[in-house]
């Protein structure tokens, strides 16, 4: 692998270290979004975030900037105040939600790992927008499930985004279509799932990618079957289909 320099060749570098890889037509096109639309409107602790992040072991897990920016104005564009996440890593999507947010909107996070959200903490402290954040450590089903046995929570968040176990996406979806509002929208991440839904069944794909990748498959059947939700599948990342609860 190439080294890490300054500038545009570190960019591209890094990209595809991360695992980035474009579902576009190439990967130039990719970089191409990433340095004409993207890296230049990043805000700074994002882009801090990012170069941290770009250093730690599982920086494959991280979300892309084009996606973080697509979630940011996104969440401005529907008003969201009250929102949750469920997979939080380093905080990359956290951040980009934490700073698209009025003074007063929220985050209920949840992963079953602190060590890796208190790597991105200081930075998200820095840009003054933790006072927003609700982090819970552990398993996010119990957490919803709790949330659920109060009729108070139901249909109270505006914005949910799902980044974590994908085993468990259409268990979260029976919770969380009571939680969000009416109108109110679910973006469940990585429903390409590496591009691997296309794969060959002996296509040689890495260990977690083919444990994974039926959960994915099933999910994406499921969710296309159900009338609650209007749906739309963006080629944005790794894939995240939104959902917007109808009923
Ligand atoms: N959204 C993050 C970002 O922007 O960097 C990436 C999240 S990463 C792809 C998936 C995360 O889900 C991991 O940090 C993992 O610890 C967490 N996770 C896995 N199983 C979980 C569970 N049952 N409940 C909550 N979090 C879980
Ligand atoms: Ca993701």
């Amino acid at each position: 692998m190439a080294t890490n320099g300054e500038g545009k060749q570190s960019q591209q570098i890094k990209h595809q270290e991360i695992g980035h890889k474009s579902l576009l037509q190439s990967d130039a096109l990719y970089q191409y979004i990433l340095e004409t639309t993207v890296y230049p409107r990043e805000p700074e602790p994002l882009k801090e975030l990012r170069e941290i992040t770009a250093k730690h072991p599982w920086n494959i897990m991280t979300t892309s900037a084009d996606e973080g920016q697509f979630l940011n104005l996104l969440i401005k564009l529907i008003n969201a105040k009250k929102t949750m996440e469920i997979g939080v890593y380093t905080g990359y999507s956290l951040l980009a939600t934490a700073l698209a947010l009025p003074d007063d909107g929220t985050i209920l996070a949840m992963d079953i790992n602190r060590e890796n959200y208190e790597l991105g903490l200081p930075v998200i402290q820095k840009a003054g927008v933790a006072h927003k954040i609700d982090f819970r450590e552990g398993p996010a089903l119990p957490v919803l499930e709790k949330l659920v046995e109060d009729v108070k929570n139901h249909g109270s968040f505006d914005f949910i985004f799902v980044d974590a176990d994908k085993d468990n996406y259409w268990n979260y979806h029976g919770k969380l279509i009571e939680l969000v509002k009416v109108g109110g929208l679910i973006g469940y991440d990585n429903t390409l799932w590496n591009g691997s839904v296309v794969a060959p069944p002996d296509a040689p794909l890495r260990k977690y990618v083919r444990y994974y990748r039926d959960f994915v498959l099933e999910f994406n059947k499921d969710i296309v079957a159900d009338p609650r939700v209007e749906i739309c599948q963006l080629p944005v990342g790794d894939g995240i289909t939104l959902c917007r609860r109808l009923k």
